[in-house]
């Protein structure tokens, strides 16, 4: 897809701060340091929009960005890693939960995984809840620049394996644009 805007929208943390209106959104979910950053940065073409973080979990809140004026990317807060104080962590599932069960205009989720190892627990809860409430999920394995071609079919066969079901797995790369365009092709389906 051709991206000729994309803007920070706003960060919200309970329903009352959504946008209002009816465009689609996709949702972006994984775990804090997997590379979530860099991949919408990538999908959109900006080198900065969303800030790449050196501090895991930094991200709480759930950000809106307005893509061509007419979709959002949601910015889920990364999950899983134990450092952030456990108040913290304790408000995340609540927020997260209540926007992906209750919100009408998601279209679906992207759920970012490490190309390089199975899906952790987390990842597959992630995964097991969205396939429970029925959401379209794209699962995006990134970091593939580590991988040679013969390790990322067996990835593949790994994640499949895990998760059992019928869901897109897209091998991806920040660093080199690998699955930019297979990517997009997925979201497109989803949000259309
Ligand atoms: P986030 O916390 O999930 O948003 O992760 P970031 O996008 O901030 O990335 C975490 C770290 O992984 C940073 O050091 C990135 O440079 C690195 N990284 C992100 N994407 C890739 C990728 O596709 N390939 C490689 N090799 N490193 C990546």
């Amino acid at each position: 897809m051709k991206v000729s805007t994309a803007e920070f929208f706003r960060a919200a943390e309970e329903k009352k701060d959504y946008p209002p209106g009816e465009y689609s959104e996709l949702a972006f979910a994984g775990r804090s340091n997997v590379g979530k950053s860099s991949m919408i940065n990538t999908l959109l073409g900006r080198r900065n929009l969303v800030r790449t973080s050196k501090t895991p979990g930094h991200t709480r809140k759930l950000n809106f960005y307005l893509i061509n004026g007419r979709l959002y990317f949601v910015d889920l807060p990364g999950y899983g890693f134990a450092k952030v104080p456990l108040e913290v962590r304790e408000k995340w599932r609540p927020m997260v939960e209540t926007y992906l069960t209750g919100r009408r205009q998601l279209a679906g989720v992207v759920v970012i995984v490490d190309a390089r190892r199975p899906p952790t627990e987390s990842d597959m809860s992630l995964i097991e809840f969205l396939q429970a409430y029925d959401k379209p999920l794209i699962v995006a394995a990134t970091k593939a620049d580590k991988l040679t071609r013969n390790q990322m079919a067996e990835q593949k066969r790994t994640i499949r394996s895990a998760i059992q079901m019928d869901v897109p797995i897209v091998f991806f790369s920040a660093l080199n644009g690998l699955g930019k365009n297979e990517l997009w092709k997925e979201i497109k389906k989803i949000i259309e």
